[in-house]
């Protein structure tokens, strides 16, 4: 199956007000355009040099969202283009993308990153480090940061009820923040779950982006 038809057979699984995030990491730019010819403007990749080079080579109508870990050293290379940073788990990162985004004249739209999955390995805040680092507020004083909701990773198992419990989990969680802090704020709307092998249960849970890779470009070849 072609990647265009791959596309295809994603969007008509997401309802209305789920957007994708084709997840193009590793894979070449010609990939990206037979995504972008059939109509895909959403892209996804966790590393910040090849993020830039596909952004400096490819249509500038594409949204560049930065998947991945990223490290405070890198944070100035994508702050100028990027349209949303998914993956942030500290409250330290979040203040170094301000600084960078005010040096860039930008307003830099942020998830936070939870650790929702049982393996350890995973990066992202906990529950409670979360709702201790907004009681703080310190965030507030960010004014070059937006935040738009919370971002996750399920555990990696074939336990399709573990998942569906953690991101139904992570549902509520959310609600309660947005309740508790965000009330009045409509940017913060966004529940960032789903991949390649559970973005329909993400989406039965609340999902409004879906990061899906392999689904649609096949497998990758890990550097
Ligand atoms: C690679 C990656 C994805 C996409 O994974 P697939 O299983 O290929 O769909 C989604 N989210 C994050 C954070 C990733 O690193």
């Amino acid at each position: 199956m072609s990647i265009a038809e791959n596309l295809k057979q994603v969007w008509a699984e997401l309802p209305q007000g789920v957007q994708l995030v084709a997840v193009s990491k590793f894979h070449p730019n010609e990939a990206i355009e037979e995504a972008y010819q059939a109509g895909q403007r959403i892209f996804g990749e966790s590393k910040v040099q090849e993020m830039t080079a596909k952004y400096e080579t490819l249509p500038k109508d594409i949204e560049w969202h930065f998947i991945g870990h990223l490290q405070t050293n890198k944070i100035k290379y994508i702050v100028p283009y990027v349209a949303l940073i998914h993956g942030v788990d500290s409250y330290r990162l979040l203040a170094e993308i301000n600084k960078a985004a005010a040096k860039a004249g930008r307003v830099v739209k942020c998830l936070l990153q939870l650790h929702i999955a049982s393996e350890e390995t995973k990066f992202g805040f906990s529950y409670d480090e979360c709702l201790e680092m907004l009681q703080v507020g310190e965030w507030k004083n960010l004014s070059n940061i937006q935040l738009c909701g919370l971002m996750s990773m399920a555990s990696n198992t074939d336990d399709t009820e573990q998942i569906r419990k953690e991101f139904n989990q992570l549902h509520g969680f959310f609600l309660q923040v947005k309740k508790d802090f965000f009330l009045d704020d409509d940017s913060f709307k966004e529940l960032s779950i789903g991949m390649s092998d559970d973005f329909r249960i993400a989406v039965a849970e609340g999902s409004t982006l879906v990061r899906v890779g392999s689904r649609i470009f096949g497998g990758r070849t890990y550097i």
